[in-house]
């Protein structure tokens, strides 16, 4: 399978090589050139597999000729083996053909652990294989850049660094940051804002000469393999509920518009997917998008969601590649203007494909602590903030003969303070966690200037 970027003129490339890669040189993102379709037979098969045998199936199309079945296999193994579940992703039910999709079971307690373990693991067997070795950065407001370092721990062929912004994440996600061992992994308390530890890894990267001589490498959502990893989970829940003899709706609490994406794949892979719902907060840029047909950005109002406190949502591109079919001109002409001018509007004919394909709504920070009361008190079960907003969005778009599915992307443990304020109850973290505020840390202080923190990643890789 090869790989193609959503503005038309970056050369194709392996799942391999895409996945190293990252970004592509023409600016867009990778998108394989055609989506593999499984039929009725193949997903009715899928019912009530492991995981891990669903995560095979959906995504070994995917992989081309990169590994054997028999790594490929090993691979999944490993990046689910610390999971705290089971089922991996636990359905549960919290209303009439309502449901939630736990995936908030990993090693970091946010649905990006999906994702970051599988491709730590790729990555390691890939750069073995070539005897070769990368330098990871990333830029983070709390959950990426925990799940980044709880999945490259101790990886050979990887040193990580990540920047947040120093005082500006949750203790429990910094602590997730800072506890872990490990000497390949480094967190970078960065004097500054989410904004300048994003404008310093991007610098990163626009210095050539250090980019070469380090080798660097993003993991950020936009990777295609992060994508890839996340439509697993609307198999083994659509089957779970009937599919594919009958349809299944889901709820996305959304912000760079990685995990609902996936089910966009999903859904073009043959599930049969009723509704798509983009949940936003009051950041609510693709609400409004689909409202009226204005892709306009506005500043960022800091919310009790934080993960999805985002005016730019980058992979949102990979949607308007295919609703723009295929034209990546058109697509690139459309992301120039959001640069240049702030904004863009989407052509008619877009603008009909993607109301076909997606509902939306949002929940303003009043609505979500309410939500998480109503849902304590109707069912015993504490949301996270994030699918509160999903809660409160699934609740109006939920049709009663459609079982509607919302994504429970992180533990309320991670979010004690939004949680306290709305029902009086502090969350615990789980067991096999709990003595996180006991782990010794181990973090760096970096000013917000490049050549210093790139004489500390020089400083500290393993070469
Ligand atoms: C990252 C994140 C989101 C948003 O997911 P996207 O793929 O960026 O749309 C929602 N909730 C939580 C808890 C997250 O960490």
């Amino acid at each position: 399978m090869q790989y193609v970027s959503t503005r038309g003129s970056a050369p194709k490339l392996s799942f391999e090589d895409t996945m190293l890669t990252g970004l592509a040189r023409d600016g867009g993102l990778y998108v394989p050139e055609t989506l593999p379709v499984l039929s009725h037979d193949e997903i009715a098969a899928l019912a009530g597999l492991p995981y891990e045998e669903v995560a095979f199936r959906v995504m070994r199309p995917f992989i081309g000729e990169t590994f054997t079945d028999e790594e490929f296999r090993a691979i999944i193994d490993r990046a689910y083996a610390n999971f705290g579940h089971v089922a991996r992703a636990p359905l549960k039910q919290i209303g009439d053909n309502q449901f939630l999709l736990e995936l908030f079971h990993g090693p970091t307690l946010a649905f990006k652990d999906f994702a970051m373990q599988l491709i730590g693991q790729l990555f390691q067997e890939a750069l073995k294989r070539r005897g070769d070795r990368v330098t990871i950065v990333g830029a983070t407001s709390g959950d990426t850049g925990s799940a980044a370092i709880e999945a490259f721990r101790g990886l050979d062929a990887v040193d990580v660094f990540i920047f947040f912004p120093d005082g500006r994440v949750s203790e429990v996600q910094r602590r997730q940051m800072t506890t872990p061992a490990e000497a390949n992994v480094h967190a970078m308390a960065l004097e500054g804002d989410f904004d300048d530890c994003q404008a310093a890894v991007k610098d990163m990267f626009n210095h050539f000469e250090f980019r070469d001589r380090v080798k660097l490498a993003g993991v950020n959502s936009i990777n295609w393999a992060r994508v890839l990893a996340q439509v697993v989970y609307y198999f083994t829940a659509a089957t779970a509920l009937g599919a594919p003899h009958r349809k299944v709706s889901f709820c996305v609490p959304t912000g760079n518009f990685g995990d609902i994406f996936a089910g966009h794949v999903a859904r073009k892979m043959g599930l049969p997917i009723e509704d798509l719902v983009i949940a936003t907060n009051q950041n609510d840029i693709l609400h409004r998008t689909l409202v009226n047909g204005a892709h306009v950005k506005e500043t960022v109002q800091p919310s009790i969601s934080p993960s999805m406190d985002i005016q730019v949502s980058s992979n949102f591109e990979r949607l308007l590649f295919d609703i723009y079919d295929r034209d990546g001109a058109a697509v690139a002409q459309q992301m120039e203007a959001l640069k240049d001018q702030g904004g863009f509007t989407i052509s008619q004919g877009a603008l009909e494909r993607l109301r076909e394909g997606f509902a939306s709504g949002r929940a303003s920070e009043e609505e979500t602590s309410a939500t998480i009361a109503r849902i304590y008190e109707e069912t015993g079960e504490i949301l996270c903030p994030h699918t509160a907003v999903g809660a409160k969005v699934a609740a109006e778009a939920a049709d009663p003969a459609t079982p509607m599915v919302t994504l429970a992307t992180a533990h309320p443990a991670k979010f004690p303070d939004a949680v306290e304020a709305a029902i009086g109850i502090r969350p615990g973290l789980p067991k096999r966690m709990a003595d996180l505020y006991e782990r010794a840390e181990r973090l760096r202080h970096v000013p917000n200037a490049l050549p210093e923190i790139e004489a500390a990643i020089e400083g500290s890789i393993r070469a």
